[in-house]
Formats: structure tokens, C-alpha cells, sequence
């Protein structure tokens, strides 16, 4: 039987859709944007509004920071000590129009050195985990081919 493909968080990207991007939601009063998406008040404290919209965030943005997990977290951190601990890196990505800083995992193979402050990045779809019935679904940061950072100062 084919396994289920299912986002690790409804609601937060279309999995299936061709142009990939996280949603998040604005608000009609004061343009707020929010992610993760917030669909029942304004956060922004000086804004009584109560109605957002559905909006996709930029695809590109800039590296703001970033960093990897060597090693398996202590408990309460869920992970199978049987299985092998792969390093992953996590990336914070500044999406300028949005004015927010996103976190995300870094695309497979990309490590510390492939990144650069200030390096552009764009959001693809990725793999978080899979079991005996599901692959659940993430996005993943992934450098742009080309793009000023530590390539380019090389
Ligand atoms: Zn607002």
C-alpha cells in the first residue's frame, strides 16, 4: 500500500502546490503578516483587527543566521537511540517583504560552510520524517545557485 503524504503542520504550505510556499496570514486592518499563520486576531497590540487572509510568503530571502545539531538532544527531545543520529543544519531565513525571520532545515547536503550571512536562499519542499504509513512533508532552505555569499567572496 502507498504510503501517505502528510505535512508535519496542516495548514502551514500546500505540499502539492507548483509554486512551493509557506502561508501565512495578513491582517486587513494594518497589513501585519504572520507566520506561523495566525487566523483568529491581529497580534500587532496596536490593532483591534480580527480578519486575516491566507497569504504566501516570499519564496527567496536572505540568510540572517544559522547552525547544525551534531549531536542527538537529551530527552524530553523525541528521537530512536537505535537509529543512527544524522547532523542537520538549521537555517534562519530574513524574508524581507514579510519583515519576519523564518526557521528552517537546511536542504540534504547543505552544511555550515555552504551557508553565509546575508546569502540568498529559497524554499523547496522537503522530506522530515517517514514511517511504515506516512512521509510527512516539510520545507527545506537550499542556497540559490549563483547567489552572493561565501561563493561569490571566493
Ligand atoms: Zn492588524
Amino acid at each position: 500500500m502507498p504510503r501517505i503524504r502528510k505535512p508535519v503542520v496542516p495548514g502551514w504550505f500546500d505540499q502539492d502546490a507548483a509554486d512551493f510556499r509557506l502561508l501565512g496570514t495578513r491582517c486587513r486592518d494594518c497589513g501585519s503578516v504572520f507566520f506561523p499563520r495566525e487566523d483568529t486576531f491581529c497580534r500587532n497590540p496596536g490593532c483591534a483587527g480580527g480578519e486575516l487572509d491566507e497569504v504566501p510568503l516570499s519564496r527567496r530571502g536572505t540568510v540572517w543566521s544559522y547552525t547544525d545539531g551534531r549531536y542527538r538532544p537529551p530527552a524530553p527531545y523525541v528521537s530512536d537511540p537505535d537509529v543512527e543520529w544524522r547532523p542537520y543544519t538549521l537555517v534562519a531565513v530574513e524574508l524581507a517583504a514579510e519583515r519576519m525571520v523564518v526557521l528552517g532545515q537546511a536542504a540534504p547536503g547543505v552544511g555550515v560552510a555552504d551557508l553565509a550571512v546575508g546569502a540568498e536562499v529559497e524554499l523547496v519542499p522537503g522530506v522530515l520524517d517517514e514511517d511504515a504509513e506516512h512521509i510527512w512533508t516539510t520545507w527545506w532552505w537550499r542556497p540559490v545557485a549563483g547567489a552572493s555569499g561565501r561563493e561569490a567572496a571566493a
